[in-house]
């Protein structure tokens, strides 16, 4: 009987922390925003951690049946350099970033990181190559703390501290109850947009990968933590490879280069004021939305 009962207590134990476990595997999921599609190749190797050159050679895609969501694509991106990808919407902006991250895997062509084939390394070693700040931020029911060192779980208290002064997160997060170790996400305290924003710029920062891809918000914050919040972007891109889905151009004009996309196809690929000056596309578009900001 003892036997028996031990065993049970054993089992209830593990069932409690199989729970606990299924609702991190959920919270991950959710965080990552996607399911798992892509596998590993056998015996992949790590992918090395460089200076964060990207490359796409002849790359095809599309998502199953619905034709071609990006045709041909060649990108050679040097460490360091900050792109901006534009396009009118539907063009396949947010897919090029995607794929990057091998979210999907692509019909035909190659991306590289550092020489690397994305394809052939290991996908934990390619995520932590890169930092993804996306549009919208998923807190997980945890304390403030916990939501930072997402981002890393063996980070320490004192890293965390400092990512999160990084991202201008500090003032805010001493303003809640309990500091640090408030619970935050949809059933604990509700943060605004723009805090949510900070906070997955301080994952960004704690993860310290040597590319970023941004994917700009559409929905305009308000203008305070707006500026800190560029503030801290222009901070966290500093020394890195930057990959940027903009939707307000005025935030293009100190990057290094602008590709424009449309219909799945790069139509044009140069610096800001080169671009304004052919008066192609994307020089349209930056006249509409300045015109757009002065009827304001
Ligand atoms: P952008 O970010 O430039 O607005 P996307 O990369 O999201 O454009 O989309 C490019 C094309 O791929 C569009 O035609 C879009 O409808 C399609 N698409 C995007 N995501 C999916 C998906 N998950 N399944 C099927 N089609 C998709
Ligand atoms: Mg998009």
């Amino acid at each position: 009987t003892f036997r028996i009962l031990h065993g049970s207590r054993d089992m209830a134990l593990s069932l409690v922390e199989l729970v606990q476990h299924f609702g991190f595997i959920e919270d991950t999921l959710k965080v990552i925003g996607q399911r798992q599609t892509v596998r590993d190749v056998d015996d992949a190797p790590v992918l090395s951690r460089r200076g964060g050159s990207v490359e796409f050679r002849n790359v095809v895609f599309s998502y199953g049946k619905a034709g071609e969501a990006l045709h041909d694509i060649n990108i050679k991106i040097p460490a360091g350099q900050k792109v901006g990808i534009v396009g009118p919407s539907g063009a396949g902006k947010s897919t090029l970033v995607h794929l990057l991250q091998r979210l999907y895997d692509i019909d035909s062509g190659s991306i590289w990181i550092d020489g690397q084939n994305i394809h052939e390394v290991t996908q934990d070693s390619l995520r932590q190559s890169l930092a993804v700040v996306p549009q919208e931020i998923t807190l997980l029911h945890r304390t403030v703390m916990e939501n930072i060192r997402f981002a890393r779980a063996d980070a320490t208290d004192d890293e965390i501290f400092r990512a999160a002064k990084a991202a201008h997160c500090e003032k805010f997060i001493h303003g809640l109850s309990e500091g640090y170790d408030t619970i935050v996400g949809e059933r604990g305290t509700k943060l605004s947009g723009g805090q949510r924003q900070r906070i997955g710029i301080a994952r960004a920062f704690l993860k310290d990968a040597p590319i970023i891809v941004l994917d700009e918000a559409t929905s305009a914050l308000d203008t305070e933590s707006e500026m800190e919040i560029q503030r801290s972007i222009v901070e966290l891109m500093h020394d890195r490879t930057v990959i940027a889905v903009a939707h307000r151009l005025s935030t293009l004009s100190n990057f290094d280069r602008v590709i424009v996309v449309e219909q799945g196809q790069i139509v044009e690929d140069g610096k800001p004021a080169e671009l304004r000056k052919k008066g192609n596309l994307f020089d349209r578009m930056w006249r509409l939305q300045a015109e757009g900001l002065a009827a304001e």
